[in-house]
């Protein structure tokens, strides 16, 4: 698509000679069966890519977000799915930045040699939806451990991590001056728990996720387990998802690749009324535009992840990137459907697919309301509205 220099194109080009030992059929067939893509999770962690953001003194390769950015983009482009592993890439920040030494040299190396895998992350939870602050899941000391009670909903990963990152409340609401305080962070070893208080149910979704339900019964957790300071949680995860933006508008940025390259291949060789559906400006317009909103995204996704990585504010930019980036993959989404016309809905095409992938990005990790919120409210000076 266009002579364009993208950035990190060695990293790009091994990510899609990877990608190209899993092609559509392999995407069409753990689809069809909601299975998990653990071949191509262990191809990616195998090379390396997993652990693109892990310091080389841990064994991983160092490389700035905007790596991390360039291979999920590229699996998406290649017609693949990065969500069956990308929270090992936006969750390592909360580790390196808020973690201890102690976790960091006991955690990083096994991630980073594909021993651990760190995929499932705690948030969401049924009462509460969005409003995280309101989260029931509680944490209470009790001697050397903590014990968790409560339940997450939209865990995903969870039956294929080993680590999960879970938010808890560990000073009740009414006890705190304000309610983003009192919430804490805790890095799970699901091995141990799994079966003491911790237990997983999948939630068959439009498409395959890998999602789940986790319920939470009196599950004794260490207190080494805690990440940082007991009560600033939620500025832990909060700081977090600025990265977490970046890498899924990134995503949203290849999916619209391709469905911009299927639309555009399409509508150069499908042929009615004797000449290529691509001449008519009614088939034309619609993959120029998807073309246009995609490269403003991917500019957004740019400037985003070069301010992360200067250490500057980029609360902004992110919440941009994801805000465009998302609407840019669904646009694009749409009409490559449309340009396929009954072929848009055939399984083999995997357009099908790729359509109920991306649809996800309007909704989670954060829907676009709560984007337009925060830009209303922290960019432009509006009333807070909710
Ligand atoms: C497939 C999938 C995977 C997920 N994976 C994870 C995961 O790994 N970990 C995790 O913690 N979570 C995960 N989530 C949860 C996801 O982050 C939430 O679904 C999302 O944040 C929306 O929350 P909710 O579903 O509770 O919707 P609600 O909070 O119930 O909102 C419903 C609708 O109302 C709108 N709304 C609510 N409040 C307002 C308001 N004040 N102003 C305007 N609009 C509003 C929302 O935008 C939304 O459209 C996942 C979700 C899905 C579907």
């Amino acid at each position: 698509m266009g002579e364009r220099t993208d950035s990190y194109p060695e990293i790009r080009k091994s990510v899609r000679a990877l990608c190209e030992q899993f092609p559509g059929s392999y995407w069409r067939e753990l689809d069809r069966e909601r299975a998990y893509p653990k071949a191509f999770v262990d191809a990616l962690t195998r090379a390396g890519f997993l652990s693109a953001l892990i310091p080389e003194e841990f064994g991983g390769s160092g490389l700035p977000l905007s790596a991390a950015a360039a291979i999920l983009e590229e699996v998406q482009a290649q017609g693949g799915n990065g969500a069956a592993c990308h929270a090992q890439m936006y969750m390592m920040g909360t580790l390196l930045r808020h973690g201890s030494a102690a976790q960091k040299q006991k955690y990083l190396p096994e991630i980073a040699a594909g021993k651990l895998r760190l995929q499932a992350f705690g948030v969401t939870e049924p009462t509460s939806g969005t409003d995280t602050l309101n989260i029931a899941t509680s944490a209470k000391r009790d001697g050397a451990d903590y014990i968790v009670n409560g339940q997450k909903i939209w865990t995903s990963r969870a039956e294929h991590s080993d680590l999960m990152l879970l938010l808890a409340r560990t000073t009740p609401k009414e006890q705190v001056k304000k309610r983003s305080e009192g919430l804490s962070v805790f890095l799970v070893d699901m091995r141990e728990a799994l079966g003491k208080g911790l237990s997983v149910r999948p939630i068959r979704t439009m498409m395959n996720h890998a999602t789940t339900e986790v319920f939470i019964e009196n599950l004794r957790v260490p207190a080494e387990s805690l990440i940082g300071e007991e009560g600033q949680g939620f500025r832990y995860i909060l700081s977090g998802m600025n990265a977490e933006r970046i890498l899924i508008a990134a995503e949203c940025v290849g999916d619209a690749k391709w469905f911009i390259g299927k639309a555009s291949a399409y509508a150069k060789e499908r042929s009615v009324f004797a000449r290529p559906i691509g001449q008519n400006q009614g088939v034309q317009f619609p993959i120029a535009k998807a073309y246009a909103q995609m490269r403003a995204a991917e500019l957004m996704v740019t400037e985003a992840a070069s301010r992360y990585e200067r250490g500057e504010d980029c609360g902004e930019e992110a919440n941009l990137a994801k805000l465009l980036a998302a609407d840019a993959s669904w646009a694009a989404a749409d009409m490559c459907v449309q340009t396929h016309g009954g072929f848009g809905f055939a399984e083999e095409y995997d357009i099908e697919r790729k359509f109920r992938e991306t649809r996800l990005y309007q909704v989670a990790p954060v829907s676009t309301n709560l984007i337009l919120s925060y830009l209303a409210e922290h960019v432009l000076g509006l009333p807070r509205s909710y």
